[in-house]
């Protein structure tokens, strides 16, 4: 297969080392990427900031945790995936490519395709004409594929298992052992940054979308009738487009008492990511969150908002999702394991409530029935938990129709009791609000959010808390003396704790448009002024500029510029 690179990102980030197409050399494998060594710079600082602004530096409890990518069939059963993680596919029957349903009818009908089902396509495919765009023939054939990757878990094909197509699975199977080591208390934070995969049908848009990625998320578990303080975060601006189009660009606090929100943590980790994304150097009016219809959304979600930035050859990308999924997960993991993961919580005020309980006489019921008590108790429980006092409150006797005929429990044997009990606590299952980021995904928005034309040459304008170097080290030309000093310097500036490049290599304009175009903000060249005691210079990646500076003083210089302070005013300069 032949990989296009017909834009210049692409072309940049290959020549580079940002990212390349996994397995070139045997043609490459679609939707597959491989991170190269200044690309790796660059999403690992992205994680690590993820990390430090949700996780470290957060008032909340959140902690991280690790969990396999192999996951047992039961766990995605449970979760839904076996039956849900599905997307619409159809092949040309004349040629046998295959095209992700949805997706071409909306490149070929120029409408919204999003969530349909799969009924509803069919029917599309019958009425319009849609064709295979390599051959031209008319296609119907559309059935629905799973997307998880299908593996074998030990020899002899023994267990069935999927590689995880969240890393959230994981944390709601891990929630019991994690919920008692930070001590019972809601609400909390379990995060994972993780490969997952999924087998995308037709993946032909970079690192936006692939078949292995990398995902950063948390599972925020909390007790629904408690509200949040939304204090610090309140009045940050946030811009929705709901899922009937209005735009609604507002103070966090005014979206949230609006009711727009299904829940106010939504709205609380909506701020956060505005916060997180201007960190990484977007602007809060660039950051929208698309609110996903019924039908687009997961099968899990009650309200999910997509965060979407543009970009220029992909349009409107989706670079994290704000999902609110309930108690979905907790509960079908109870149902499925049978373990109890509900979790005690205190009742702001005590209350009375009404209480049903099932007494009974074993032996005298043993006596009676024999192996048939145990369908009798089964039965009375179920009857016991639907039941109303008025019905069966302390009744003589209890008529039961089982599949082995027709018994009378008479109250001396057994009976349902209604009872008033005041309870301070109950059990609930935690309810989740989801953060998701796709770090490849924000790798990529990045570097095409940060690429700039300046005359004749390119600069990745990366914000410098995630540029793959801090500072580069330059002698002006590889002469003996010059590169002595300025290895001195790249090894001084190294042991004071900077991610310096060097570099001796070819003419210093060269070097100049290197460094431009991986991103590092600052240059630092040597040159015969330096010998003679009188500094040496910095050059600023985007303007240009350049301020010869004392020696001695170079740390602090460095310093000072990476918090944006002027040079010249502080006098290094
Ligand atoms: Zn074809």
């Amino acid at each position: 297969m032949k990989l296009a690179f017909n834009d210049e990102l692409e072309e940049l980030a290959r020549r580079r080392g940002f990212f390349w197409p996994s397995y070139e050399i045997y043609g490459g494998t679609a939707g597959l990427y491989d991170i190269g060594p200044n690309g790796i710079k660059v999403k690992q600082k992205i994680e690590n900031l993820w990390r430090d602004h949700f996780i470290t530096s957060s008032l909340l409890n959140i902690v991280e945790i690790e969990t396999p990518m192999v996951t047992p069939q039961r766990v995605l059963e449970a979760s839904g995936h076996v039956e849900s993680f599905t997307d619409p596919l159809v092949i040309c029957p004349k040629c046998h490519r295959v095209y992700r349903a949805d997706q071409l009818a909306e490149a070929q009908l120029k409408i919204k395709t999003e969530g349909m089902a799969l009924d509803e396509l069919k029917k599309l495919y019958s009425e319009k004409e849609i064709v295979c765009e390599a051959c031209g023939t008319r296609l119907l054939d559309i059935q629905s594929f799973n997307l998880l990757f299908h593996t074998y878990i030990g020899p002899f094909t023994a267990e069935s298992g999927f590689l995880r197509p969240e890393t959230a699975q994981g944390i709601f199977t891990a929630f019991k052992r994690t919920f008692e080591a930070e001590r019972k208390k809601l609400p909390l934070g379990v995060a994972q940054v993780g490969r997952v995969a999924r087998n995308e049908i037709s993946p032909r848009q970079s690192l936006i979308r692939m078949r292995e990625f990398t995902i950063m998320e948390f599972e925020f578990f909390f007790d629904p009738d408690q509200v949040p303080d939304l204090d610090s975060l309140q009045n940050k601006i946030i811009k929705i487009r709901l899922s009937d189009n209005t735009l609604v660009v507002e103070k966090m606090k005014d979206i949230v008492a609006r009711g727009l929100l299904k829940h106010p943590w939504m709205g609380y980790f909506m701020a956060s990511a505005v916060d997180f994304m201007e960190k990484i150097g977007f602007t809060a009016d660039e950051v929208t969150f698309q609110e996903k219809s019924e039908k687009e959304r997961a099968h899990y979600s009650a309200q999910t908002f997509d965060v979407i930035v543009s970009t220029k050859r992909w349009g409107d990308v989706e670079v994290a999702g704000i999902a609110y999924r309930t108690n979905y997960d907790l509960r079908r993991h109870s149902e499925f394991s049978g373990q109890d993961l509900s979790v005690s919580v205190q009742l702001a005020v005590p209350v009375t409530k009404k209480v049903t309980h099932v007494w009974v006489n074993r032996a005298a019921l043993g006596k009676k029935f024999g192996k048939y008590s145990v369908d009798i108790v089964n039965a009375l429980n179920a009857l016991a938990e639907s039941a109303k006092e008025e019905e069966l409150g302390n009744k003589e006797k209890i008529i039961l129709n089982l599949p082995f005929g027709k018994v009378e429990i008479t109250s001396d044997l057994a009976r349902i009791e209604f009872k008033e009990e005041t309870v301070s606590s109950e059990k609930i299952y935690p309810h989740v609000v989801e953060p998701s980021f796709g770090a490849d995904r924000l790798l990529y928005a990045v570097l095409d959010h940060s690429l700039r034309n300046k005359e004749d040459r390119r600069i990745l304008s990366l914000p410098k808390a995630i540029a793959p170097y801090d500072i580069a080290v330059f002698p002006l030309v590889e002469e003996e003396k010059l590169v002595h000093k300025a290895r001195a310097i790249f090894e001084m500036l190294k042991k004071t704790g900077f991610d310096v490049l060097y570099d001796e290599d070819g003419t210093i304009g060269r070097r100049y448009a290197r460094v431009d175009e991986i991103g590092v903000p600052w240059a630092i060249t040597v040159d015969e002024e330096s010998i003679a005691g009188r500094g040496v210079t910095i050059r600023d990646r985007d303007s240009w500029t350049q301020w010869r500076v004392n020696e001695a003083r170079l740390s602090e210089a460095i310093e000072a510029l990476r918090k944006g302070l002027d040079l010249k005013l502080l006098g290094f300069a």
